[in-house]
């Protein structure tokens, strides 16, 4: 069977185990996986950051895929870097109730937040007028807000549910109101999906209140960022969530797909064997289904989540597995196709 080359981009911290974690359950697959191991550490940044990026960039564009650990940022941002190397313009954040993690909130997540991965109001740090006044400027534009409403409707389409969109386009007509007309010109060549704009604030109440209205939601940057957060929140976990970023072509299909864990690097705990791999192998079985795969990462995705809710669980989540042997729970649980 044809194996599948994987760049991952080591980072710090935690980063070489929930790696360690990654190629354990890889082995358990029935087709060979080559990791291509990329040095993307704060060591070696530190002392030349411009090759570490460049080797990432090269290893990335070469597959078209790659997996990211969580990576210090002690001066640049390397995920700012690699989203402006590699053209990232959609996050894709799925946010799924785990059974077995404790939350407040009863009801059952099970959401795919498409985000546009550039500007909103994230691209300009603003200035100050005099002292007493600052402005910045709101930046949408309509390349990205139409990959981003195509991969939320192509994605809806494979799930067989609708899209909503949201953001303030009754406050920010000019902005928000480029993004929903570009969302509803996409909307059209999709007659079989159903779409509907929501207001983010009136989402969010509705959100909360019935989180089972809602799959796949589209909307730019800012609100993307909060609304993620504010999801992982709904599920009881920041970290135990993975997202993709892509890049498309002018078709709009996907050049390039990175994978990364939620969480940060764990410095406290790092080296101790201790720490949850969830988030990487949700990030593993993310690329999996990417590179053609589907049904195994979808497996692997099972897996994790019939170890968690059976309560094979490590200690950030109350049990007492370390990474291993969590990892080795997940890998025995695997039904391949
Ligand atoms: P960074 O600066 O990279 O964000 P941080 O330690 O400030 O690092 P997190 O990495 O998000 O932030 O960690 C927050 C807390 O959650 C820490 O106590 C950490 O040990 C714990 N934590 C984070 N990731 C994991 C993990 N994968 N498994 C277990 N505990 C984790």
């Amino acid at each position: 069977m044809e194996r599948v080359i994987v760049p991952e981009l080591l980072g710090d911290g935690i980063s070489a185990e929930l790696s360690e974690s990654v190629h354990a359950v890889a082995k358990a697959l029935p087709f060979p996986v080559a990791f291509e191991p990329v040095d993307l550490s704060w060591e070696r940044r530190e002392h030349g950051f411009k090759e570490a990026y460049d080797e990432a960039e090269a290893k990335i564009r070469a597959h078209g895929i790659g997996l990211k650990y969580p990576t210090a940022t002690v001066r640049e941002s390397p995920n700012a870097q690699l989203r402006e190397r590699l053209h990232f313009s959609v996050i894709h954040r799925p946010v799924r109730t785990l059974p077995g993690v404790a939350t407040r909130h009863s009801g059952k997540v099970d959401l795919h937040i498409v985000r546009i991965a550039t500007g909103g109001t994230y691209d300009d740090a603003g200035r100050r007028i005099g002292k007493d006044v600052a402005v910045s400027v709101r930046v949408i534009e309509r390349k990205p807000c139409h990959e981003a409403a195509l991969f939320a409707f192509r994605l809806a389409r494979r799930l067989g549910t609708g899209v909503i969109s949201t953001s303030k386009y009754t406050i920010q007509r000019m902005t928000d109101g480029l993004f929903e007309e570009e969302v509803k010109v996409v909307a059209t060549k999709f007659p079989g999906v159903a779409h509907r704009c929501e207001l983010f604030d009136a989402l969010l109440a509705h959100l909360f209140m019935r989180p089972e209205d809602f799959q796949v939601i589209v909307t730019p940057n800012e609100y993307g960022d909060f609304l993620s957060d504010a999801a992982c929140g709904m599920i009881g976990s920041m970290g135990l969530g993975a997202s993709a970023s892509y890049s498309f072509s002018s078709e709009g299909d996907a050049l390039v797909g990175m994978f990364d864990p939620a969480g940060g690097t764990a410095p406290d705990i790092a080296g101790k064997g201790i720490a949850n791999p969830t988030a990487a192998l949700l990030a593993f079985a993310m690329l999996l289904e990417h590179a053609g795969h589907a049904e195994t990462g979808r497996a692997l995705e099972a897996a994790i989540h019939g170890a968690i809710e059976a309560g094979e669980k490590t200690r950030d989540l109350g049990g007492s597995l370390s990474t291993s042997d969590f990892t080795a729970a997940v890998a025995s649980r695997l039904k391949l196709p």
